[in-house]
């Protein structure tokens, strides 16, 4: 069963860009650049997992940007490349890959765009969160699904954990109208996540 298509989010401010969970190949990703005429500035990761960092190594290669991802999680990079095989993508090689740490905090990542980062480990050991502020959007990695959350059986992944980081999140009591991208599948709302989702309620 492949999985279900991984979303990826770009943030943009003027003609400069941020690109989170670069799923897919870094030829397509230049393309999307070009075409929306954005200049890659950073690409930030909610988990190492190759679903979600395929194009990073390249990406971050050509247009000599920092690849933000938890230090717990980068000894999982390069784990789980046989997943990429589906898709024919090539594959992700640890040594290749220069990761910049990224710890949960306050910043501006790009001018007048502030984000707060969360840890919420359980899916794997790094898993990270991303909100942005100002314009009310979530972004959860595989952490939480609309209709469900991620899994903990991999390689450090930890049921309790992963549990207690979804309290956590519904713990930052969110406003209603909070956009929420998913790791995979459909998108939500706070609100929405309020009346339907089973561990939100
Ligand atoms: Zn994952």
């Amino acid at each position: 069963m492949p999985p279900r298509n991984t979303n990826s989010v770009v943030v943009s401010s003027g003609d400069k860009c941020a690109i989170f969970d670069p799923w897919g190949r870094a030829k397509d990703w230049e393309r999307v650049l070009i075409e929306r005429g954005l200049k890659l500035h950073a690409i930030y990761a909610t988990h190492a997992h190759p679903d979600h960092i395929s194009a990073a190594p390249e990406l971050c290669h050509a247009f000599n940007v920092p690849f933000y991802v938890s230090p717990n999680d980068r000894p999982l990079v390069g784990w789980g490349n046989e997943i990429l095989d589906f898709f024919g993508i090539g594959h992700i090689h640890a040594h290749d890959v220069n990761t910049t740490d990224i710890t949960p905090g306050n910043y501006e990542i790009l001018p007048g765009i502030k984000m707060d980062v969360m840890a919420t480990p359980g899916h794997t050991p790094g898993g990270l969160i991303y909100y942005f502020p100002d314009a009310h959007i979530l972004l959860t990695g595989d952490t939480l699904f609309h209709d469900g959350y991620g899994r903990f059986d991999f390689p450090g992944g930890n049921a309790q954990q992963l549990f207690q980081a979804i309290q956590n999140i519904k713990n930052l009591n969110l406003p209603d109208d909070t956009f929420v991208v998913h790791g995979h599948g459909m998108d939500s709302t706070i609100g929405w996540l309020r009346k339907n989702h089973e561990l939100f309620k």
